[in-house]
């Protein structure tokens, strides 16, 4: 018995010991500036412990200090504590059809190392082909600071297995992803879909001292029309983590046929594959698959007719999306990727004007509607955030997988 309360102890402490080293790691995080007086006061943890811990992180290189110079007060000058945005990394795999992308992202999202992995339709040879690139990023970095890997893709995704649901835009259904991506590798992997990634990322990697985002959209509008979701300060999961997933939504019941099995899906007509269709059509080209959202953004620009036409219209079907949007989750913020975000200073306006006409004034009245800053590097900043949240918030929950984005708040711990 005495061993086992022994072993328990030993556990607690550890444990205990983890969650206030992340505690205070947090609070440094969302303070950039912060002071150790400042931590014990937002922390709750007593002077000494603050001091014991902070001296343990700066020897192993996770924290900095800084003397503060402007200092008027009588007394010892203040240090500022600052994360070492090197000392942890993550490795971020976007998987898209156009261009897989791998990259090694620091803390303040910096991406140290990136590389391109060439397509393959096969999930087999393309996770061989992943994992190989994340086996020599591994090794070049040093893998002892890199905490996961963060992986997104177009569809739904089992989100510590890595078994591909449905992504119907890269005809993978049902499929073990996972497991040839990870091999032996003991790191953990985290899966998620591209969309919520997105909006993960503008969480996480938000402008310091910028109010946090609690109830906002992120649209992502390439290879198809995907959204992430964050109700309360959580991203909306639903009963099997499929939740929030708007590109599905039916906006003509007998509309165009959809990758998905339906008719008349939003994506149908408001991404880059409806802006290349459209513009095919009104250009009397023969194959849509050829055009590409960057090239008929020039042309408009230029004021090419069919360009604009197309580019009207589909910003037509994202307003009438944006107000079902509105309706349901009331958010505080839409934010656009991808070629919507690209496009938005010709786009803006005509979005608004059809929003004006539909949407009730109470729902338009608290919504700002932005494109990104992370553009195009949102789903991968995405991945790195996945991991970098898992890493920040993952102590003492009973064992349950913490939601991307949670921020444990644990006042008053010793
Ligand atoms: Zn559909």
């Amino acid at each position: 018995m005495s061993v086992t309360f022994t072993t328990r102890g030993a556990l607690q402490k550890s444990v205990l010991r983890q969650a206030n080293e992340r505690l205070i790691l947090n609070a440094v995080r969302n303070n950039p500036t912060i002071s150790r007086s400042d931590l014990s006061r937002i922390t709750g943890l007593s002077p000494s412990s603050i001091s014991f811990i902070v001296n343990r992180l700066v020897r192993r290189g996770v924290l900095t200090e800084e003397k503060l110079e402007k200092y008027s007060q009588v007394g010892r000058r203040p240090t500022a504590l600052h994360l070492a945005t090197d000392s942890m990394l993550a490795i971020a795999l976007e998987i898209k059809a156009g261009g897989t992308r791998l990259a090694l992202a620091d803390l303040s999202g910096r991406f140290l190392r990136q590389k391109l992995i060439p397509w393959n339709s096969n999930p087999q040879v393309l996770a061989q082909r992943a994992h190989a690139a994340i086996r020599s990023m591994l090794d070049q970095a040093g893998s002892s600071r890199v905490l996961g890997v963060g992986v997104g893709l177009p569809g739904s995704i089992e989100r510590f297995g890595g078994r591909v649901i449905a992504a119907e835009n890269l005809n993978w259904f049902n499929v073990d992803f996972g497991t040839p991506l990870r091999g032996r590798l003991q790191l953990p992997f985290y899966f998620e879909n591209n969309a919520r990634l997105s909006a993960l990322a503008e969480k996480w990697f938000a402008e310091p001292g910028s109010k946090p985002l609690q109830d906002f959209i992120f649209v992502a509008t390439a290879g198809g029309l995907g959204t992430g979701v964050f109700t309360g300060g959580h991203l909306l999961e639903g009963a099997t983590a499929v939740g929030g997933e708007c590109g599905h939504i039916i906006l003509h019941p007998d509309g165009l046929q959809c990758t998905c099995g339906n008719r008349g899906c939003w994506e149908q007509y408001a991404s880059d594959k409806a802006l290349c269709r459209l513009y095919a059509g009104y250009a009397g080209l023969p194959d849509a698959t050829r055009c590409d959202a960057p090239e008929i953004l020039d042309l408009a620009r230029q004021g090419d007719e069919a360009a604009t036409r197309a580019l009207g219209e589909v910003a037509d079907a994202l307003a009438l999306g944006f107000a079902n949007l509105l309706m349901v989750f009331n958010p505080e913020a839409i934010i656009v990727g991808d070629f919507a975000a690209d496009a938005w200073d010709l786009i803006e306006a005509r979005i608004w004007a059809v929003l004006k006409g539909r949407a009730p004034r109470y729902t338009l009245a608290p919504v700002r509607i932005v494109p990104t800053t992370h553009a195009p590097d949102s789903a991968l900043l995405g991945g790195a955030s996945v991991v970098f949240s898992h890493f920040f918030t993952r102590f003492d929950n009973g064992g349950d997988p913490v939601r991307p984005g949670e921020v444990l708040l644990m006042q008053g711990a010793r």
